[in-house]
C-alpha cells in the first residue's frame, strides 16, 4: 500500500474511532457511498457551514440566503437540462466485471503525463541547481513538449468524442491508449453507455396517480426559480447574489474515497445575478475570493490550485475548479462557473413566464448572468481533516492530533478536573457554565490527565484548562495549547479573551 493510500485509511479510521464520520447503516453490514456524522463530526460540519454562510452572506451586503426544498417540480430538470444531459459515461471491465467512468479513465491516463512532466522537471532542477528556470524549461524541453501534446491531443480527442456522443470512439480511445482496469489488468472493456445520475422517487398515495419526482441533484435550481421572490421581496439590486446550503443527491456510478464522492451529500452554493458583459469581471473577482476563503483558514497555497476547464459544459462560458491535494491527488473542491443566462432564460421558456430584471440605471429589463460558486460541504470536511491530521513521535509514544483551525474545531475549549475529588468537579463544572455561552465546551472528568489530553488532541481542542488545587486558593488554571502542548498558569478571568483572540475570522 502506498503511503499516500496508507494516510487516507489512517484518517478514516480515525474518523470512525473519535466519532466524527461512520458508514451508514454498518449494523447492517453499511450501504455504499452513504455516510453519517458523529457527535464530533457534526460539530465540525456544522462550523465549516457557519463559516462560510459568515463570510458568503452575513459579513456581505450583497449576497442573500435562502433554504428551498428537496423536491421540486419535475419539469425544473428537464429545463435545467438535467434529464438530458446529467448523464457519465461508463464502462465495465469484463473480468473484474468493476464499473468506470470511461472519462475518469482517459483523465488518470492524462494525469500520468502530467506526472511525468513533473518528474522530468525535478530532474532537471537537481542538474542545474540554483540556475534552474522551471518556466523556460517548461516551454523548451523537447520531451516536454511532447508530453504536452500528447495530452492535448488526448483532450481534444475526449472531449469533442463526448460532446458528440460518440461513445464507440470513446471506446476504441481507451483501447488505443491501452487502459487497463486496474483491478484486473486488463482491457476486456464493454461498450460505453450514458447513465443519469438523478434518483428518481414518487409522490402520492395512490400509485398510478404519483407523479415522478427527482431527489434534487445540485442546489443551484432552487436558487433559479426563486430569482424574482427573493430579489423583490429583500429588494436587492443587481449584481446580488442568493446562498443556500443543503443536500443534493447523485446515483454516482463509482462512489470511492470515502467522503469524496457521496451518493447524498451537501452543497453550499452561491449564484451570483449580473448584467451581460460583466460576467467574466465577476468570474475573476469570485475566483479569487473563493480561493482566499481556503486560504483564511490555514490551508496551505501548495494544496491549492485551480484547474480550468476546457471542456465547458452546455450551460457555462468559463469554469474553473478549485482543487485541493487529496491523499488521492489533487481533485475538485468546488466549481466556479460562468452560467451565462442559460438557467433563468431556460425557466422563463418552460414556464412562459418573464424572469428578467429591472435595471434602473439604464431603464431597461434584461435577463442577468450568472455566476456561480459551488463547494460540497462533505469535499470541504474531508479537505480540513487530511489538512490537520498529524503525527508526532517523540521516540517513546506517538501522539495522534488534529491541528483544526480553531475557528472550525468542534471543541474550543476542554475542561478538565485534575481529580475527581476535593470539589474540583464543581469548580470545573461552573467554569464550564460560564464558558460555554462564549464557546462550545467539553467537560470530562475520566481517566487521567495524560489520557484526556491525548483524546482532546485527537478532536482537534485547540485549549485544555485544567483546574487544580491551587484554582480553589487564587483563582488560576493552567492551560494547554493543543499544537504546542505548552502549558501556561493563568487566571481564570482572562480566559475567555485569549480563547477569543485565536478564534478571530480572516475573512
Ligand atoms: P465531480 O467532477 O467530482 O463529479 P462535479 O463537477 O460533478 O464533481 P459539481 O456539479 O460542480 O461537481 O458540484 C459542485 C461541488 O459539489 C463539487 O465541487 C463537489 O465539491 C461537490 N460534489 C459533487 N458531487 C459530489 C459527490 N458525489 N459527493 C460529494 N461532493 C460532491
Amino acid at each position: 500500500m502506498s503511503q499516500k493510500e496508507q494516510t487516507l485509511k489512517l484518517i478514516i479510521s480515525h474518523s470512525k474511532e473519535y466519532g466524527f464520520v461512520f458508514p451508514s447503516s454498518e449494523i447492517y453490514d453499511g450501504i455504499s457511498a452513504f455516510y453519517d456524522y458523529g457527535p464530533f463530526g457534526v460539530e465540525l460540519k456544522n462550523n465549516i457551514k457557519k463559516y462560510w454562510w459568515q463570510s458568503m452572506v452575513q459579513f456581505r451586503l450583497d449576497v442573500v440566503g435562502l433554504d428551498s426544498a428537496i423536491f421540486m417540480h419535475p419539469k425544473i430538470w428537464k429545463a435545467s437540462g438535467h434529464v438530458d444531459a446529467f448523464n457519465d459515461p461508463l464502462i465495465d471491465n469484463k473480468d473484474s466485471k468493476k464499473r468506470y467512468r470511461a472519462d475518469e479513465l482517459i483523465e488518470n491516463y492524462i494525469r500520468k503525463i502530467n506526472l511525468k512532466i513533473e518528474k522530468e522537471i525535478k530532474k532537471a532542477s537537481k542538474r542545474f541547481g540554483s540556475d534552474f528556470d522551471r518556466d523556460k524549461f517548461h516551454k523548451t524541453s523537447p520531451r516536454i513538449n511532447n508530453y504536452l501534446s500528447e495530452i492535448k491531443d488526448i483532450s481534444n480527442k475526449m472531449n469533442s468524442f463526448l460532446n458528440n456522443e460518440e461513445f464507440k470512439k470513446v471506446k476504441d480511445l481507451i483501447y488505443d491508449l491501452n487502459i487497463v482496469c486496474p483491478v484486473s489488468g486488463t482491457c476486456n472493456w464493454t461498450d460505453v453507455r450514458q447513465f443519469n445520475l438523478m434518483f428518481g422517487t414518487k409522490v402520492g398515495s395512490v400509485s398510478d396517480e404519483a407523479s415522478n419526482l427527482f431527489l434534487r441533484p445540485e442546489t443551484a435550481q432552487g436558487i433559479f426559480v426563486n430569482f424574482l421572490n427573493v430579489q423583490k421581496s429583500a429588494r436587492m439590486k443587481i449584481p446580488f447574489g442568493i446562498a443556500q446550503i443543503g443536500k443534493a443527491f447523485r446515483n454516482e456510478i463509482i462512489a470511492r474515497q470515502f467522503i469524496f464522492r457521496m451518493r447524498e451529500f451537501e452543497q453550499m452554493e452561491m449564484q451570483f445575478f449580473v448584467e451581460p458583459g460583466s460576467e467574466i469581471k465577476w468570474f475573476e473577482y469570485w475566483k479569487k475570493e473563493r480561493l482566499n476563503w481556503y486560504k483564511s483558514l490555514g490551508i496551505s497555497d501548495s494544496n491549492l490550485k485551480y484547474h480550468d476547464h476546457e471542456k465547458l459544459a452546455h450551460y457555462a462560458n468559463a469554469a474553473t475548479d478549485i482543487e485541493f491535494k487529496f491523499p488521492f491527488g489533487f481533485k475538485e473542491l468546488e466549481g466556479i462557473h460562468s452560467r451565462t443566462d442559460f438557467d433563468l432564460s431556460s425557466h422563463a421558456n418552460e414556464t412562459n413566464k418573464k424572469i428578467q430584471y429591472f435595471d434602473p440605471k439604464s431603464s431597461t429589463n434584461y435577463t442577468p448572468y450568472v455566476v456561480e460558486t459551488s463547494i460540497g460541504l462533505d469535499r470541504m470536511f474531508l479537505a480540513v481533516l487530511c489538512e490537520s491530521y498529524r503525527e508526532d513521535n517523540n521516540g517513546k509514544e506517538k501522539r495522534v492530533y488534529l491541528k483544526i483551525p480553531p475557528v472550525l474545531s468542534p471543541f474550543k475549549v476542554a475542561i478538565l478536573p485534575l481529580v475527581k475529588k476535593d470539589n474540583l468537579p464543581e469548580k470545573a463544572k461552573e467554569l464550564y457554565h460560564t464558558l460555554i455561552k462564549d464557546f462550545n465546551c467539553y467537560y470530562e472528568e475520566k481517566d487521567s490527565i495524560g489520557k484526556r489530553y491525548r483524546r482532546q488532541d485527537a478532536i482537534g481542542t485547540p485549549f485544555c484548562v485544567t483546574i487544580d488545587h491551587e484554582t480553589l486558593e487564587n483563582n488560576t488554571v493552567t492551560i494547554r495549547d493543543r499544537d504546542t502542548m505548552s502549558q501556561e498558569r493563568i487566571n481564570m478571568e482572562d480566559l475567555n479573551n485569549i480563547i477569543k483572540k485565536k478564534l478571530s475570522f480572516n475573512c
